[in-house]
């Protein structure tokens, strides 16, 4: 069985490896088919596709848009993308042009609660100016001590309600899923057992993403526990939604699951990659 992992970061987005290395570790853990999905960005795909053609490591275009939908931060994201689409650049540059000021306001209230100096920091660790995260507002905060981990940053400081925490509106659910159509790419929600919606909320998301033509959810991701593969392979088949794997690796010392580790789709569900070409690996 072919092992594919179809949802990680490089450093051009909020990653800490360049996509060159990421490709070098998906194939050093035995990944056979491999998809680059940076935050809002496509930046990185050139780099990866070079060094994973190098590596004999299939390689699959993707991306991770933001949206805000009902007030919820979700991610879709977009696989078999032509990463060259104009309205998908677009919209992406679009998606990507509030960072900053968000960045701005983050540090402002950071510095109210005596964390001064917080956008510069978090600067430090950015590999793509355009792309910074509040990952890389994390990764500062370790680094200055005021907290031991990441994880511990986001549930002191920048999750809803903390002090460092700004409302950011993203792409719409319509506007990401069109645009990843339009690149000729395929949609797929990106851990959906992260968001905070209600069971009837969650039946309307679904329904809108696959009337706008959404086609996948993640089943197996990083982000989900063992119980959820099996939860997600039910919704997955209640929607008729197509499922992916994908370990949404980060970095060597902050992912939960590292590239290429995650368990095989759950039986019940169809696979995402079905109909793709893939080579039978040697
Ligand atoms: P942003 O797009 O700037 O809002 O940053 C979102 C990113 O923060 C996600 O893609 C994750 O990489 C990271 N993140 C979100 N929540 C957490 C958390 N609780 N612990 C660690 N990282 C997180
Ligand atoms: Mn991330
Ligand atoms: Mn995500
Ligand atoms: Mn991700």
């Amino acid at each position: 069985m072919l092992n594919i992992d179809l949802h990680c970061h490089s450093n051009i987005s909020d990653g800490i490896l360049t996509p060159a290395a990421v490709a070098a570790r998906a194939k050093a853990n035995g990944v056979d088919v491999w998809a680059l999905t940076d935050h809002d960005e496509v930046g990185g795909i050139a780099e990866a596709r070079a060094a994973a053609q190098a590596l004999d490591l299939q390689f699959v275009t993707g991306v991770e848009i933001s949206i805000t939908w009902a007030n919820h931060t979700i991610h879709i994201v977009g696989l078999k993308i032509d990463e060259t689409n104009q309205t998908l650049l677009e919209g992406l540059a679009a998606t990507r042009g509030g960072r900053e000021r968000r960045a701005r306001d983050m540090a402002a209230q950071l510095a109210a609660i005596g964390i001064p100096d917080a956008f510069e920091g978090a600067l430090k660790h950015v590999g793509n100016p355009d792309l910074i995260s509040r990952t890389h507002f994390a990764r500062h905060l370790v680094e200055i001590g005021r907290c031991a981990d990441t994880h511990e940053v986001f549930r002191h400081y920048l999750t809803e309600g903390k002090p460092g925490y700004v409302p950011h509106r993203w792409a719409s659910l319509t506007q990401a899923v069109n645009w990843i159509r339009g690149a000729g790419g395929i949609a797929v929600v990106a851990h959906p057992g992260r968001y905070s919606l209600s069971d009837v909320a969650f039946g309307a998301f679904f329904d809108e993403f696959k009337q706008l033509g959404g086609k996948a959810i993640e089943v197996n991701t990083g982000s989900h526990s063992p119980d959820q593969y099996v939860e997600y392979a039910k919704v997955a088949a209640t929607y008729g939604f197509l499922a992916s794997r994908g370990s949404d690796f980060h970095s060597p010392g902050e992912s939960r699951v590292d590239l290429g580790a995650l368990p095989p789709l759950p039986d019940s569900v169809v696979p995402v990659w079905h109909d793709w070409a893939l080579k039978a690996q040697s």
